[in-house]
């Protein structure tokens, strides 16, 4: 099962309402999707969306990266062969993260139809359900108890709260707004997306836990590259600790664990460069008694079905962060999971399950 023919196309969805984190504001998700054909007539399919904050990746290198340097590397070669290959992908150049993660998904989803099997089940096939949280984006405390409980009605029950954009007395108003709206019923997860110092955040979470906030874990506090500082914090607070911007690669995750530095770990694929190395990270945060929640970007039903597809393979993967395509004013994919509420279920098909996607479906696109 030879590698025949690797395109890229450009496709942008309108958000319904702009996301909002410390980092960015998003209202339209851009992103480059792959077509893998293989010799056999078997197609896969991928997506990489430009995180310019969090990967570096741009429309303009995520294609140039493919077409340039991954397409020339892969073309003709034996998918079966699936080790060497990837090896051969994540060789062949250096970050490019959502670049090599398109493809990787691509070449997955080809293996998994080749074998009969949905993707989850091919990787493992721990759960063939999956429940995600939703996003509530930073603005003003009013704004932000009114989402939430908007989210609540829509029937979520594990709400993820950025923060960090601005200062932490504003950080604790909103949460405790949200947690007055919603009650205790709810899980409270917050993400500060690097936006606290590690003083601020050892301050802050503490301020949460004697209100009595209640809150789940805390993602990223700190810059990406103070592991010090992540550390401290992690260290200093009762509240876990996960790390997301932080961790790209299993080296990263091995240092992570091997200092403490945080409780927990957030997958993307678009960090990792696709399923192959996932599978790493999350085999080394089994080892070391961590377990991971995977996450993504601001992506199409089609990158979160290969991020559902990997994270319900396996059980150490317990956290779920899949509303993103929730929050597109339009779908864009044929096939692939379907979701019900907050519930997350995988279709009858072999690999992705996707058959077709419309690039030209959203809005802006050249
Ligand atoms: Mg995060």
């Amino acid at each position: 099962m030879n590698i025949q023919q690797m395109e890229t196309f450009r496709t942008a969805v309108p958000l319904s309402k702009p996301f909002k984190t410390a980092l960015r504001t998003v209202y339209v998700a851009e992103a480059v999707v792959v077509k893998i054909t293989c010799d056999n007539g078997l197609i896969g399919w991928g997506e990489a969306p430009p995180t310019h904050v969090i990967t570096g990746d741009s429309l303009d290198s995520v294609e140039y990266a493919i077409q340039q340097i991954l397409k020339p590397n892969l073309i003709n070669e034996n998918l079966l062969n699936y080790e060497p290959l990837l090896q051969k992908l994540h060789k062949s150049l250096v970050r490019n993260s959502s670049a090599k993660a398109a493809v990787d998904m691509a070449i997955y989803d080809c293996l998994a139809q080749h074998s009969k099997l949905p993707l989850f089940q091919y990787l493992g096939g721990a759960k063939a359900e999956l429940e995600t949280d939703f996003t509530v984006s930073v603005n003003s405390p009013k704004e932000m108890g009114e989402d939430a409980l908007h989210y609540l009605e829509r029937g979520f029950r594990v709400l993820k709260v950025k923060v960090g954009k601005d200062d932490m007395a504003s950080d604790i108003a909103r949460i405790r707004e949200i947690r007055s709206r919603v009650g205790d019923a709810v899980e409270i997860r917050l993400d500060a997306n690097q936006g606290w110092t590690a003083k601020e955040a050892i301050r802050g979470i503490r301020k949460m836990e004697d209100l009595g906030l209640n809150i789940e874990l805390v993602e990223q506090p700190v810059i990406a590259h103070d592991l010090d500082g992540l550390k401290q914090v992690t260290d200093s607070v009762e509240t876990p600790i996960m790390a997301d911007e932080s961790v790209f690669t299993p080296e990263q995750a091995l240092q992570v664990f091997q200092t403490r530095s945080a409780d927990l770990i957030n997958i993307k694929l678009m960090k990792s460069g696709g399923i192959f190395q996932a599978e790493k990270i999350n085999s080394i945060a089994e080892a070391y008694g961590v377990e991971c929640m995977v996450g993504s970007m601001i992506e199409t039903r089609l990158g979160i079905t290969a991020a559902a597809h990997f994270a319900a393979s396996k059980s150490n993967i317990t956290r779920f962060d899949f509303d993103a395509p929730l929050m597109l004013a339009a779908d864009i994919i044929t096939g692939g999971i379907l979701y019900n509420g907050r519930k997350i279920s995988f279709p009858n098909a072999n690999g992705l399950g996707i058959t077709d996607v419309d690039v030209k479906g959203g809005v802006n696109v050249e």
